[in-house]
């Protein structure tokens, strides 16, 4: 049994079958990761993982509780915390008042704009949010505005706001798209560092196979909404159905 279990999970757009019989299980503290061709259907499983769309058929098991029926808020308090395609922090707020905001979400549930102020008086968190700040060796920009920071600090500060929120389960959709060599090559070595120093499993979507190989344990290939193959990164390399379908060899 894996920490979470997908099975038979398809999801319809008006005509469009975007995900068709989904299968999958994600071993608890493996990385794995979800490979697959633009319009797969990768974003839309990750949704419907944490509630931001309801699969219509499949059920899917998170650590033994099913996660279908609960709201996004809900689901981030069992354990599953996501890093979106596209950036999503707070560009006015400074680098420790993003951080500060997953750690109230997920204690009280939710969380409303007015309340900052209370929330920076909250010495355990803003202690919590600056101990994970230094972890992520981004002590030194806890000041700046997050709007001012680069397209690599901006991603490595939404994965610090993930992690601040202790998750069983992390889950990133793209996390190095558009980002220059040298930022990429940073976000593999924080997520090695994650793998290694947490208790953490991570499932990755992602189009650069140098961070999908640097990375997984276990790859899935989606393609058309049904997984392909899933296997070691050795054997997914050399899997003749994955070079014709993805890798366009
Ligand atoms: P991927 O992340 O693998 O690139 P997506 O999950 O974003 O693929 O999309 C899968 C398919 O579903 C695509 O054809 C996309 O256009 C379609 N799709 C995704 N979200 C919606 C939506 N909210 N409404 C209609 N179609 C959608
Ligand atoms: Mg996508």
């Amino acid at each position: 049994m894996g920490i979470l279990e997908v099975k038979g999970v398809g999801k319809r757009f008006g005509g469009l079958q975007a995900l068709g019989d989904v299968n999958l299980s994600v071993q608890e503290n493996s990385v794995h990761a979800i490979i697959g061709p633009n319009g797969a259907g990768k974003s839309t499983l990750l949704n419907c993982l944490v509630g931001k769309l309801i699969p219509d058929t499949g059920s899917v098991m998170f650590d033994g509780n099913s996660v279908l029926g609960r709201k996004p808020h809900e689901i981030n308090q069992m354990g599953i915390s996501r890093v979106f395609q596209t950036p999503e922090i707070f560009g006015d707020l400074t680098v420790i008042e993003n951080m500060m905001i997953p750690c109230f979400a997920k204690r009280d549930g939710a969380f409303r704009m007015h309340a900052i102020e209370n929330m920076l008086n909250e010495k355990e968190l803003f202690e919590k949010a600056e101990a994970m700040l230094s972890d992520v060796n981004m002590a030194d920009k806890r000041g700046m505005t997050a709007s001012s920071m680069s397209r690599g600090d901006k991603r490595r500060l939404e994965i610090a706001m993930c992690l601040v929120q202790e998750p069983k389960l992390l889950l990133l959709d793209e996390p190095t798209a558009g980002m220059a060599r040298a930022d990429t090559n940073n976000t593999i070595d924080l997520l090695k560092q994650i793998k290694d120093e947490r208790d953490i499993t991570i499932a990755i979507i992602e189009h650069d196979m140098h961070v999908v190989f640097s990375l997984a344990d276990r790859i899935t290939v989606l393609a058309q909404g049904t997984p392909l193959v899933e296997d070691t990164p050795e054997n997914i390399k050399g899997h003749p159905k994955v070079k014709e379908a993805y890798l366009g060899e």
